[in-house]
């Protein structure tokens, strides 16, 4: 009889520490993919760099040498506790321990567009922290993160792909989206189930498009988006006034996917159901 215990599944412990799956914690540990993903950050002394979720550091000791001081925000008491030692003497490390969903990144800015983000995100919560640096995007001079390959698929993708929808629309209205490189799931303990991919954000220094009520955007493509395979005629019922929309020039025939971010602007600042006027 086999009586060895069950594997733990993915859970293990990496330098003395039990990652958390909760946290979503995949620790790098490959040192040639933690040194591409910081040449492509690019860090220069004196920048005013926060890391959200250093972890055990992997990124953290690599960046923290060519800046000479960095900020991280990491929500494990543990890790958080801990990771001063880790990086004794390499250089002056500020740790907020905390939620990175709620933390006001603001405080940390010296002026407007000061500060540059980066992390190994964990992959439950990218999408809500993504949402949440949108809304500070004013203190933000760039933001590079590791998340789920399929994520930056869609984050990166164009007009007519399947992988066009609300979060591409979104996030290409605030930034330049740019996919810096692939990491499997060999470079990481424990192996996440997914391919990962590293993407950067720079927000437009002038915007690129129209200003719009980014609720009234979000309203807009949730409601198309979850009926991606119709045209915006069906797709749109119930937003505003289809003869309005048509005489702006705006093609009902077309289907959400095949919408541009600038007619998504231009429909979200066009009157909706609760102004619209029969
Ligand atoms: N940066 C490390 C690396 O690359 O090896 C760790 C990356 S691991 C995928 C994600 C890290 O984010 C963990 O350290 C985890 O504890 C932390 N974390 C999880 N949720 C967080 C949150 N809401 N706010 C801040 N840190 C969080």
């Amino acid at each position: 009889m086999n009586t060895r215990p069950k594997p733990r599944g993915p859970s293990r412990t990496v330098e003395g520490h039990f990652a958390r799956k909760r946290f979503g914690q995949n620790f790098l540990t490959d040192q040639n993919v933690i040194r591409r993903i910081v040449a492509a950050f690019g860090p220069v002394p004196g920048q005013n760099v926060v890391e959200i979720g250093p972890g055990l550091g992997a990124l953290t000791h690599e960046l923290i040498g060519s800046l000479g001081r960095i900020q991280v925000v990491e929500l494990d008491r543990d890790l958080a506790a801990a990771l001063p030692q880790r990086l004794f003497g390499e250089g002056e490390l500020i740790v907020h321990q905390g939620d990175a969903l709620r933390f006001d990144f603001r405080t940390l800015a010296q002026g407007p567009h000061d500060l540059r983000i980066i992390g190994n995100l964990p992959y439950n919560i990218s999408t809500p922290i993504l949402f949440h640096l949108l809304e500070q995007v004013d203190a933000i001079a760039d933001m590079t993160f590791m998340l789920q390959k399929e994520v930056v698929e869609r984050m990166t993708a164009e007009p007519g792909t399947g992988d066009y929808g609300r979060l591409s629309v979104m996030l290409q209205y605030r930034c330049e989206v740019e996919w810096l490189l692939d990491v499997p799931p060999e470079s990481f303990s424990p192996p996440p189930k997914v391919d990962s991919a590293v993407v950067r954000l720079r927000p437009h220094a002038t915007p690129r498009y129209n200003k719009v009520d980014e609720k009234r955007l979000q309203q807009l493509l949730t409601a198309a988006f979850n009926m991606r395979r119709k045209t915006l005629r069906n797709a749109l019922k119930g937003q505003g006034d289809p003869e309005q929309f048509e005489a702006a020039g705006i093609d009902l025939g077309l289907r959400p996917e095949e919408v541009d971010v600038a007619t998504w602007v231009r429909l979200a600042n066009m009157p909706g159901p609760e102004n619209r006027h029969e």
